[in-house]
């Protein structure tokens, strides 16, 4: 028999990758010039030249030290090369962070599928931000738990906490968050995460057991003269999970990591729990490449530079039109009202003029796009006049 649930959602395909696959079919027919394809996070920046001098060198070892298993939690040295790296910039005082908290994984994706299921039995509750990242719902339901959405602040998109306070149940066994946010860019403000983790203290108490905090972080480190939080600092009972697929631009490598902070009151039986977790889906280990380049390129700074001049050039090219947009601080993603309510209709007609953000129903709600511009400069610059003909369109 097939498994009913795998099977609806291979049939259904990813809005975002669906909206991609579109846009190379189109270039092929009519010139890559020709068509704006805004869908996908795939950074256009290139990897660090010393990612590339990693490899190289690592190639010069010998194929079976090279290619072999490594420890399913990683390479102790790649392991402590990331607590080191994550002391110098977050422990205040003596090193906070050890290799033993951390669980090496392919990319951001299998460290929230492994940290849902290390913390979710059947039946469970795992709230999300809406608007959201749509896999998170898919991750969250393989896990066995239901995915409870509740509305971002519509003024600020900030978390509502009131609303998160007010959807908690006896069920609820995490709430998720990602900052810098996808799709809208936000960035949680210190005073909302500690609202946050003020309530999720009190729910803990009051129904008696953990609720835990699962901080989603692939854009940690683009954020645009604003500092992101440390949600560790905030609540002991967090989850951070990240990846280099944005950072580093290796989306493609499948390489990240867990952290179970050692400060989590459970952290002696969580770190097996999700140990358990990436056995039980298959994880055998986060590839052996990546993570020996993770031992020279941990510190690697990211190229912001690239997302802050995109990200100048479409939103002033953008409200010189006369579109409406959430500001963002951090990410490479602008969320852009569509000029009718139906997001999808807004996009069909976008797609008539080569454009393609991806509308917001498939981030748990509707009326906006997602426009990611993580594209090159050229592309942003190139896609105005159909930007232009698009909103003038509406006004005919
Ligand atoms: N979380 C968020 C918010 C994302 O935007 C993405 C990818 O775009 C992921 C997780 C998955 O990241 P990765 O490619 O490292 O698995």
């Amino acid at each position: 028999m097939i498994n009913e649930q795998s099977y609806a959602y291979g049939a259904s395909k990813s809005s975002i990758r669906e909206i991609a696959a579109y846009g190379a079919a189109r270039k092929a027919e009519i010139g890559a010039e020709n068509v704006f394809d805004f869908s996908i996070g795939n950074p256009s920046v290139p990897a660090p030249d010393a990612v590339r001098e990693s490899i190289t060198h690592a190639l010069t070892l010998p194929a079976i030290a090279l290619h072999g298993y490594t420890p399913a939690s990683g390479l102790p040295a790649a392991r402590k090369a990331v607590a080191d790296s994550l002391n110098r910039r977050f422990a205040s005082g003596n090193d906070t962070y050890s290799a033993d908290d951390l669980y090496l994984t392919c990319g951001a994706a299998a460290s929230i599928s492994i940290v849902l299921n290390a913390v979710c039995n059947a039946g469970d509750e795992v709230i999300v931000i809406a608007p959201y990242f749509p896999e998170y719902a898919v991750f969250i339901q393989n896990a066995g738990a239901t995915c409870v959405e509740v509305l971002a602040d519509a003024a600020t998109f900030q978390i509502d906490v009131a609303a998160v306070e007010a959807a908690i149940t006896e069920r609820t066994a995490a709430v998720m968050i990602d900052s810098p946010n996808n799709p809208v860019g936000a960035v949680y403000a210190p005073e909302n995460i500690e609202a946050l983790a003020e309530v999720l203290r009190a729910k803990t108490v009051e129904f008696g057991h953990p609720i835990y905090l699962i901080s989603d972080e692939p854009y940690r480190e683009i954020a645009y003269d604003v500092q992101v939080p440390w949600v560790p600092d905030f609540y002991d009972r967090t989850l951070v999970c990240y990846s280099y697929s944005k950072s580093l631009s290796l989306p493609g490598e499948r390489i990240g990591w867990v952290l179970v902070p050692p400060t989590n009151p459970e952290h002696d039986r969580l770190v097996p729990a999700v140990a358990g977790a990436g056995r039980k889906m298959g994880f055998v280990c986060a590839p052996a490449l990546f993570q020996r380049v993770l031992i020279d390129c941990v510190d690697e700074p990211t190229n912001i530079e690239a997302y802050a001049r995109n990200r100048k050039a479409l939103t002033e090219g953008l409200s010189r039109i006369g579109y409406e947009y959430v500001e963002p601080q951090g990410a490479f993603y602008l969320w852009m009202k569509a000029l009718e309510p139906d997001a999808n209709a807004f996009f069909e007609r976008a797609k008539s003029f080569e454009l393609l953000p991806v509308p917001s129903d498939s981030f748990g709600c509707t009326g906006w796009v997602r426009i990611g511009y993580c594209v090159s400069y050229d592309t942003i610059v190139d896609s105005m006049p159909a930007w232009q003909a698009l909103w003038d369109s509406y006004r005919q």
